[in-house]
């Protein structure tokens, strides 16, 4: 047990974490020129928030939330999506009050008690984007883009992004009507869970993940039947938005999304590359979300994309991740008084932005050539006594074998 991380979690090491660097800079630069801002929320919220805003019949509240008492007997729960903490902040700070849309973007750790397979983790990473204050279809056609634009730009070529309306409390009553008359012929077959969500939200039954209930819902009324004239509206006018945008999509009745804050617009984008967990971005509208923690009516709309499955596709698809070097430069020395003038050299070169490195370990210098080449680096400097008589260091190309003889004084300018 102690030498073994817990079940569902992964330490991310060096050999790795120079990919997600890459990830997460080139989605935070994206989300600047999009016009979004970040926004950092804590860990753990409220349990509250999330019964409230996930909503207390999704897979999330009822199976998969790390809650717990903290010492103060309050209840805690660690955050197993991004949406609600960003709600919760806008609410607490009066966001909605300001210029509209506030656009914010984030990347977080989730904590969900799933069973752990490939792309599904206990704690896993997600960035996020949310769009505060804008009921224009434009919004949500704007999200959609970034989303796409950043897989497209990650390298993710096999991927197809599928929308959905799940309209709005009015028209969803008409559809629950329609779900439960579709249902009740097949109630005892449904899993205990789903028995209780026939009642409260049956919505919630089309995104159950037993295969019996699976095999239940087919065939079951979709959303997209029993729209109100608003939502079809607005389904028409995002479709129109994302043709305009040079957006391609596939209408799926079949999404529902896992959290019950949605209205309206979801979407997904899918791809066959990685195996069964294959939703690598979902989002959608939530235009009630804000009144549900508390603030004043401010509909909003975002999307969560997964880090550890964007990784998986990218992988898939044969992405390229530039790998970045341990050191361009090497310094190589001989004897005690040469150890000197290469710390020296080295901090110069450090405090000009050079990437360079000496050794530590005691190595002859054929070992410390062959360190040097061992990390990659594209030039060697060899001191040694006679460097120091001449005042003048030899700096060696490590690919070409070709070495030029440099004053100390200018081997920083020769470098750079
Ligand atoms: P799924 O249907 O695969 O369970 P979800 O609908 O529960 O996904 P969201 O809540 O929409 O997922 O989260 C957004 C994204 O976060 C997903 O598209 C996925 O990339 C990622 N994600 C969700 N749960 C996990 C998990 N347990 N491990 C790794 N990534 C996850
Ligand atoms: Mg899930």
């Amino acid at each position: 047990m102690l030498t073994k991380a817990p079940k569902g979690t992964k330490d991310l090491l060096p050999e790795e974490a120079y990919k997600w660097h890459y990830i997460e800079n080139k989605f935070k630069d994206l989300c600047e020129l999009y016009g979004y801002k970040e926004i950092r929320t804590p860990i753990f919220e409220h349990t509250e928030l999330f019964q409230r805003g996930v909503g207390d019949t999704t897979d999330i509240v009822q199976k998969e939330m790390y809650s717990f008492q903290d010492h103060g007997n309050r209840d805690i729960t660690l955050k197993p999506e991004g949406t609600s903490p960003v709600v919760r902040s806008v609410v607490e700070h009066k966001l909605f009050a300001g210029p509209q849309p506030n656009k914010f973007y984030y990347d977080t750790a989730c904590f969900r008690y799933e069973k752990p397979q490939a792309g599904r983790l206990r704690e896993f990473h997600q960035f996020g984007v949310e769009t505060f204050g804008s009921n224009d279809m434009l919004a949500d056609a704007e999200i959609i883009a970034l989303a796409q634009d950043f897989l497209t730009k990650m390298g993710i070529t096999d991927i197809s992004l599928r929308i959905n309306s799940v309209g709005c409390p009015v028209c969803r009553k008409e559809h629950r009507k329609a779900l439960r008359e579709f249902l009740e012929p097949k109630y005892d077959e449904l899993c205990d869970t789903c028995k209780d969500r026939y009642n409260k939200n049956p919505m919630r039954i089309l995104d159950c993940k037993s295969p019996v209930c699976q095999e239940l819902v087919k065939g079951a009324p979709v959303m997209l039947d029993y729209l109100c004239d608003d939502c079809r509206e607005a389904f028409e006018d995002l479709k129109k938005n994302l043709d305009s945008l040079g957006v391609t999509y596939e209408v799926d009745p079949g999404i529902v999304r896992g959290l019950d804050y949605y209205t309206k617009t979801a979407f997904e984008f899918v791809t066959d590359a990685i195996g069964a967990q294959g939703t690598v971005c979902g989002g959608g509208r939530y235009d009630h979300l804000v009144e549900e923690v508390g603030g004043p009516e401010t509909p909003g709309v975002g999307f969560g994309l997964g880090k550890e499955r964007l990784l998986l596709t990218m992988e898939a698809c044969g992405a390229q991740i530039p790998e970045p070097s341990d050191a361009d430069v090497f310094i190589a020395v001989m004897g005690e008084e040469a150890k000197g003038a290469g710390l020296k050299l080295m901090q110069d070169m450090r405090s000009e932005g050079i990437k360079v490195q000496m050794d530590v370990m005691g190595r002859n210098i054929k070992n410390q050539f062959k360190f040097a080449n061992r990390i990659g680096a594209a030039k060697t400097i060899v001191i040694g006594a006679d460097e120091l008589a001449r005042n003048s260091f030899a700096i060696k190309d490590m690919e070409s074998g070709e070495q030029i003889e440099v004053p100390m004084e200018e081997i920083i300018n020769s470098l750079k």
